[in-house]
């Protein structure tokens, strides 16, 4: 067996690590973890240490890790047929399956589902749809995506564009042209301190039908969100953002895309976030909860409005030049229709919504009234902890202190697993959606106590 230093000179002189400082890393200066195993809520790595994950990977082990019905579908699938193509027509019994399953927990007004490998090629197909249904209708101009500061949509070159965190620009040559952003609807970092919920709403609203005016409708060919910000620091909207952002794409005939790779299959205690927040998508990003993460996968389910004009497309242009070798991969599919049973079988979605109203409080209670938290926000099985250097003037600590990940770095040490979020001192909760109401408090009771550890 290769010993630990065997294993971290390999690792810094071979493998190139996805979103992590590449040199520090190289001169084995970050905390590196090489994980050996799972089950249930934690993690163990190779030291032996067992860890709470309250991120559930990166929010995508929803079913909670080491499931045999995952695993046994799994290998049956991959012994069966490990892989057959999905092109002209081609399906397997399993993706054939999950195509249904899908569709019957989608909204009403949703037709088919298109499988991908990852939430960042499912935007990238979800940004292809868009262009194409308006070049069929005859609206060569109408192509311009508009997505929000602090949205995170992936890291391709479009989704990266669409990604609203400077981090995924800086240096990338990105955004790329056609795609806009607008307000974030983060109330939290509202520009200005006097506005009210209602006010900063209605702000999001006037500058989103500013931006339209400003670019013409006539160019602008859909909006994409997370039902709430994630990555951009999992915050929930203000009070009556749907409504009012809704009728306004509506008016302008602009595609809504709900991207609900986080949200999407129990998170927020509903089976989408668009059933939890009343939006009426046109297309609905899903990826991580689709598996649990046992396997890549990842769809887009488009609307039957959006359908019936690709079916008139593909009758007077040809077939649809659009695939990856990998969509609807059986592995995948396989993991997916035992993941979704699952979910069902053990109740997940309404675990998330009780035990995630269980941590929420109890991380209110523990930190609402610290010195340094702004703001302890969340819904469903999410949450998010704001730190600041000033509650009454809202000061953020600077970025160089680097307070949300030292907190994390405490936490961990502390044995519970929470993720500083990108931009921001920010502490964000994602845990599997099994998590029992007795690891939530351990969470919080550990969580109060890095806080304390590193702010006083
Ligand atoms: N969309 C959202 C909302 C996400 O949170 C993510 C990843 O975190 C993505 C898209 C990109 O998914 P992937 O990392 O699988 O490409």
């Amino acid at each position: 067996m290769l010993t630990n230093d065997q294993l971290a000179a390999w690792d810094r002189e071979n493998f190139f690590h996805p979103s992590t400082h590449l040199a520090q890393h190289a001169r084995g200066e970050t905390p590196s973890r090489i994980i050996t195993g799972a089950s249930g809520v934690h993690i163990e790595d190779r030291d032996g240490r067992k860890l709470l994950d309250a991120f559930a990977g990166l929010y995508c082990v929803n079913a909670g890790y080491g499931r045999r019905e995952i695993t046994d579908a799994i290998a049956a699938q991959a012994a069966e047929l490990a892989y057959y193509h999905s092109y002209v027509g081609h399906g397997t019994e399993t993706s054939i399956t999950l195509a249904k399953m899908v569709m019957d927990r989608a909204p009403d007004h949703m037709s088919k589902v298109y499988f991908g490998l990852g939430g960042s090629d499912a935007n990238e197909t979800n940004v292809k749809l868009v262009w194409y249904y308006n070049n069929i209708l005859g609206r060569p101009a109408k192509k311009k995506i508009i997505s929000r500061w602090r949205g995170y949509h992936g890291s391709g070159l479009m989704t990266g564009s669409l990604t609203g965190l400077e981090l995924f620009h800086k240096k990338f040559d990105l955004p790329l042209a056609n795609v806009l952003h607008t307000t974030a609807p983060d109330y939290f970092r509202r520009a200005e301190l006097s506005l009210s919920e209602a006010e900063f709403t209605a702000q999001c609203a006037a500058d989103l039908e500013a931006l339209i005016a400003r670019e013409g409708a006539d160019t602008i060919a859909a909006f994409i969100a997370e039902p709430l910000l994630g990555t951009g620091g999992i915050v929930p909207p203000p009070a009556g953002y749907w409504e009012a952002i809704q009728p306004i794409l509506e008016k302008h005939d602009i595609l809504l895309i709900a991207d609900e790779v986080v949200t999407g299959f129990g998170r927020l205690g509903t089976m989408f976030g668009s059933e939890h927040y009343g939006l009426k998508p046109d297309l609905i990003t899903i990826a991580k909860g689709l598996t649990s993460a046992y396997a890549p996968l990842s769809g887009s389910i488009v609307s039957e409005r959006m359908w019936k004009v690709l079916e008139e497309g593909t009758d007077e242009f040809g077939p649809f030049g659009h695939g990856w070798t990998y969509s609807a991969h059986p592995i995948g599919a396989a993991a997916g229709v035992a993941n979704l049973a699952l979910i069902d079988r053990l109740g997940l979605v309404g675990n998330a919504e009780k035990v995630g109203a269980h941590l929420l409080a109890g991380l209110r209670d523990a930190l609402g009234a610290h010195a340094h938290v702004g703001d302890v926000r969340g819904e469903g099985m999410l949450a998010a902890v704001e730190f600041v250097k000033d509650r009454e003037t809202r000061a953020f600590f600077d970025p160089s202190e680097k307070v949300g990940a030292r907190i994390a770095a405490e936490l961990a040490g502390l044995g519970v697993i929470a993720r500083a979020m990108p931009q921001g001192d920010i502490l964000g909760f994602a845990p599997p959606l099994c998590l029992s109401a007795v690891e939530a408090d351990e969470v919080v009771d550990k969580t109060a106590q890095a806080v304390l550890n590193v702010l006083g």
